[in-house]
């Protein structure tokens, strides 16, 4: 594999609460995961501001409760959305700090800082957390560390993978590679378990962290990871089981007291605090009990809540964990009884009503949990940076593999959709084909770039666009070599280029062209299904009026300057291209069929004498 940098690499796992950092050890030959300052693998996606101080990591959660409106969490639930985005309107009611709308409706975040107003933007916030990781690994390595390999969810899109990037690109960091986070996991798993397997393992790896939720089905192969299908939601994780908790508690003090604390931020992150420590010890005991001094105007909280009110309380979330895993399954087309393993990541897998509802659904299968959740992923990006970094040897040589999560077209005569990279194709992809001029002296040629497995080009959703102009006057059928590039980052890079004058034009789908989250893209696969009886109809109807535009043309070409027999078909073609041009949508295929058969019988038997 090609070296893409000189020097000591790192894999950061950026999480939503939690980040970690971990290292491969050349003289070790292992990954190391990196403990910070307070001894801890894990450290808090957490940076606080105070009249003197800037605080990164436990420091800045350890003083949540005193400073809640100046201390930022979840900025990666922020990063690379707008803040119209309905999800960062829905969080914005729970958020103890402000949030605005900044420049190009940029989620804006503001907090005093030294008596004075500082507003910031989500990747700065990751960047500092970066940073803080950064210097953690320094502190162990005791030298500079400038390269890393940075996580994502499987399903953050373009936008967000190059918010990611440029938060890198502001923590001083060379960002080698943005990979997912359940393939990091995976790289960890295959490390651990796997490096001798024969034959092919059908990997599912489910991870449930503290704000997100991935799936994804991989398969391991002569130790190659390919990637055959993921899904998942970027809004479900542990704090949503908080949450649930955190209402729970607030209804009963409510009750007890008469005293409503939602609108007291102190008082909500303390008792948010409780909720997480309580739904920890969940996980291994029956009870947990809460108890916090002078909550809300001087009065005391003492209560508990048993495993099974929790459960109760999040079983809808629970079973939507389930659904997902179904969804990965079907989308894939492998049934359940073909994996050979199941993985959990993610701090919230701990969680045994989540354990009992996946090993049920696989039938009993025992689940892997020989990784620490929390460090797989880092484990994982550890390893991939040592893999493209110089003077790393026997660091086992894992290729990776993701996949596209939607089909990618572009959009052609007839509204058709012409997908030029299938749905779960694995990438770095790229792809050509010729696309050519469909009217005669068409100079210019406009290329739609859709996302999405409708027929209908315009039933999917629109990516951008471009035009490439130049093209010589002629007759239609010129053609233009479009390219479809997706990089190692999922980053997509569409190119047109007339090899006759050299010209080209190109769009990266990139910042403000809204990829698909992960529950539209559900929504959209599940759609292509419900429709696929209307779209093969309407792709049978586009071809057979592609088919009779086409046939017209062809006449019409023939009988270019002949004089005889024109006055009889004029009416034909008329006919025709009143079919053709009065209202596409009118007709059925039959109709267009119909009607190039008519033709057929006029022209056939011109046609040698004409073609001469
Ligand atoms: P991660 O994003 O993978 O670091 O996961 C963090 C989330 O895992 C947070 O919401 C934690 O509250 C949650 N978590 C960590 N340990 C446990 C546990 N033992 N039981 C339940 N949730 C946990």
């Amino acid at each position: 594999m090609e070296k893409e940098c000189e020097g000591g690499a790192v894999g950061i796992d950026l999480g939503t609460t939690y980040s970690c950092v971990a290292v491969w050890i050349q003289h070790h030959n292992r990954v190391e995961i990196i403990h910070n300052d307070q001894g801890n693998k894990t450290t808090p996606s957490y940076v606080a501001f105070t009249d003197k101080q800037r605080l990164i990591g436990d420091a800045a959660k350890n003083q949540a409760a005193i400073n809640p409106t100046n201390t930022v969490f979840d900025a990666k639930r922020m990063i690379g959305r707008k803040f119209s985005d309905p999800n960062i309107q829905k969080d914005k009611l729970l958020s103890p700090f402000k949030v605005i709308s900044g420049v190009d409706d940029q989620p804006t975040i503001v907090v005093q800082h030294k008596g004075q107003e500082k507003r910031l933007c989500a990747e700065e916030v990751s960047a500092m957390i970066l940073m803080k990781m950064r210097k953690i690994a320094e502190a162990y390595l005791e030298s500079p560390v400038k390269n890393a390999v940075i996580t994502v969810p499987a399903f953050f899109n373009d936008s967000q993978r190059k918010a990611t990037r440029d938060a890198g690109a502001i923590a001083g960091l060379n960002v080698m590679r943005i990979i997912n986070e359940p393939t990091a996991a995976a790289i960890a798993y295959g490390l651990d378990k796997r490096s001798n397997c024969v034959g092919e393992r059908n990997i599912f790896v489910f991870d449930l962290g503290g704000g997100t939720f991935d799936v994804s089905l991989l398969t391991i192969k002569d130790k190659v990871f390919e990637m055959k299908a993921t899904a998942g939601n970027t809004h479900l994780g542990g704090e949503d089981f908080d949450n649930r908790m955190l209402n729970y508690f607030m209804q009963e003090f409510n009750k007890k007291n008469n005293l409503d604390i939602s609108g007291n931020s102190r008082a909500l992150r303390r008792l948010r605090n409780a909720c997480e420590r309580a739904k920890r010890v969940l996980s291994y005991n029956a009870d947990a009990f809460i108890e916090i001094d002078c909550l809300f105007q001087g009065i005391d909280f003492c209560s508990s809540i048993a495993r099974t009110r929790f459960e109760e309380l999040n079983m809808d979330l629970f079973r939507e964990c389930i659904d997902t895993v179904n969804k990965c399954l079907t989308d894939a087309n492998m049934d359940k009884n073909c994996v050979d393993d199941v993985v959990l990541v993610g701090g919230s897998s701990r969680i045994p009503k989540v354990q009992q509802l996946l090993q049920e659904f696989f039938n009993g299968k025992d689940l892997c949990r020989s990784i620490n959740p929390d460090e797989a992923v880092a484990f994982g990006a550890a390893v991939q940076a040592a893999l493209l970094s110089e003077g790393f040897k026997n660091v086992p040589n894992l290729v990776l593999h993701d996949v596209t999560p939607l089909s990618l077209g572009i959009l052609t005569r007839g509204d058709l959709m012409h997908v030029m990279i299938p749905r779960n194709t694995t990438i770095p992809v790229k792809m050509k084909d010729v696309f050519v001029t469909v009217n005669d002296n068409q100079t210019v040629i406009r290329f739609d770039v859709y996302e999405g497995e409708r027929t209908r080009a315009t039933d999917n959703s629109l990516l951008g666009w471009f035009r490439l102009s130049g093209i010589p006057e002629g007759p239609k059928g010129h053609g233009v070599m479009v390219t479809f590039d997706i990089d190692a980052d999922g980053i997509l890079n569409v190119t047109a280029e007339d090899k006759a004058t050299g010209n080209s034009n190109e769009i990266t789908i990139s910042n403000n062209t809204g990829r698909m989250s992960q529950k539209e893209i559900a929504r959209l696969i599940q759609e292509a299904k419900d429709y696929e009886a209307e779209d093969k109809k309407f792709l049978e109807k586009a071809r057979a009026r592609n088919d009779l535009d086409d046939y017209v043309y062809k006449i019409e070409k023939a009988l270019k300057g002949m004089a005889k027999g024109k006055g009889i078909i004029t009416d034909a073609i008329i006919k025709a291209k009143s079919l053709l041009y009065g209202g596409r949508d009118q007709h059925e295929k039959d109709v267009f069929e119909k009607n190039r058969k008519e033709l057929e019988i006029v022209f056939e038997p011109m046609m040698p004498r004409l073609e001469n």
